[in-house]
């Protein structure tokens, strides 16, 4: 929610994360390009009609620059938040659902590294639940969040050339194999 009208910076709970995403990185994925988004959207959102609402419902609700700030805030929130040094492995009911939709957590995997790879240009690839409950991987372009399609995003890779290229340079599908070290799965399971 914004506080006195403007959305706050969402916080950046460690400096590093080992050496999958370095502390370069952070500091410009974090306190740059998401610095930017905050301050784009807070100018916008005075007298928008929308400056007392959720940020989803900011998102769900808006279009052009306005949807394009919100949803970056909203994406990057969650992508940050998702991440830790010392992450929480897959619970059984969280794997049980993996197999479940995706036959086993290594096809999952491979599947969302594949549509992370795959996705042309910027944009980030989602893992989601429908409104039955079954978990749906996307690929969404540029700011887009899976909240606009009626789904409930669950865990989030950004494919932003900003989000790896100080650290992997042109090799997306790496950064994208080695952010499995650092997701905490309790996180990604509190969203369900
Ligand atoms: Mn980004």
């Amino acid at each position: 929610m914004p506080v006195n009208g403007l959305f706050e910076m969402p916080a950046l709970p460690y400096e590093a994360l080992g050496n999958i995403i370095s502390k370069e990185t952070l500091g410009f994925h974090h306190g740059k390009h998401l610095k930017a988004y905050v301050d784009n959207l807070n100018k916008l959102l005075p007298d928008s009609g929308l400056e007392n609402l959720p940020l989803s419902e900011v998102v769900r609700k808006s279009e052009g620059g306005m949807f394009n700030n919100a949803g970056q805030v909203l994406n990057h929130a969650m992508y940050f938040e998702q991440f830790s040094n010392s992450p929480k492995p897959i619970s059984d009911k969280m794997k049980a659902l993996l197999e479940r939709d995706f036959g086993s957590v290594e096809a999952f995997k491979k599947e969302f590294e594949q549509k992370g790879a795959t996705l042309f240009g910027s944009g980030w690839v989602w893992l989601s639940a429908d409104k039955d409950g079954k978990l749906v991987i996307t690929q969404q372009k540029n700011a887009e969040n899976p909240v606009t399609m009626g789904l409930t995003p669950l865990l989030t890779f950004d494919v932003w050339e900003h989000a790896y290229y100080l650290d992997y340079q042109n090799r997306r599908a790496d950064y994208l194999t080695a952010l499995w070290q650092i997701v905490d799965w309790a996180v990604v399971e509190n969203r369900l």
